[in-house]
């Protein structure tokens, strides 16, 4: 897929706020300092788009981008927030299962890790969650630059294995780095095919 247009629509706190769910859409989500606002503005060839590194106390909003006037792209806010209270926690879990739930033109999450370390709790129980929701995902590995080949087979092993006690049929998976730009075109490519099949919904 080529981008030809990528654009910011609008930032929101409320689930009914959210813009007409008349378009394909797929979402991004992972821990912070994952690598997803880098990825994000890998994928739309925009260097600006989502903002890097997410401050701390900043407002927690779902973020939607417009992509060739075709499809949505959505920037969710990392889960986990250590630095963030409970109660923040707390309420932005309560907007992302209500996001997931209703949002009937959301196509595929993708679930973003970092390939350097090993899978993540808090990362399973949010695959595990989308399970129980059966919402449709892919998980995307970050920052392969930073790590050898071998390393990133066994990482990626260690992952499959994992899913594999849980899930009968493996998510798609993809390698990725913004810095070198690799894996680019298989999420886009991933994405087109969806919207392809697509085509003659009405959501
Ligand atoms: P976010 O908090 O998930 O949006 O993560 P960011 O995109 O802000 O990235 C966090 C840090 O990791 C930044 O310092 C990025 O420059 C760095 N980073 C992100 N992606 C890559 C990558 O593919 N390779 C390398 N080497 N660094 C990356």
């Amino acid at each position: 897929m080529i981008i030809r247009k990528a654009a910011f629509l609008q930032s929101n706190t409320k689930v009914d706020k959210l813009p007409s769910a008349n378009k394909p859409e797929y979402a991004f989500i992972g821990r912070s300092n994952v690598g997803k606002s880098s990825l994000i503005n890998m994928l739309t060839n925009k260097k600006q788009l989502a903002k890097t590194s997410s401050t701390p106390g900043k407002t927690i909003t779902i973020n939607h981008f417009i992509i060739n006037d075709e499809w949505y792209l959505v920037d969710l806010p990392g889960y986990g927030f250590a630095q963030r209270s409970k109660k923040d926690r707390e309420s932005w879990k309560v907007m992302l299962d209500s996001y997931i739930k209703n949002r009937k033109n959301l196509v595929c999450m993708f679930v973003l890790v970092d390939s350097r370390i090993e899978p993540q709790k808090i990362d399973l129980e949010f695959i595990s969650h989308l399970g129980e929701l059966q919402m449709p995902f892919g998980i995307i590995f970050t920052k392969v630059d930073k790590i050898k080949d071998a390393e990133l087979q066994r990482n990626v092993q260690v992952y499959k294995d994992k899913l594999a006690e849980q899930w009968e049929e493996l998510p798609p998976i993809f390698i990725t780095s913004s810095e070198k730009e690799i894996g680019k075109d298989d999420v886009l490519n991933y994405i087109d095919n969806l919207n392809d099949q697509l085509k003659n919904v009405t959501f």
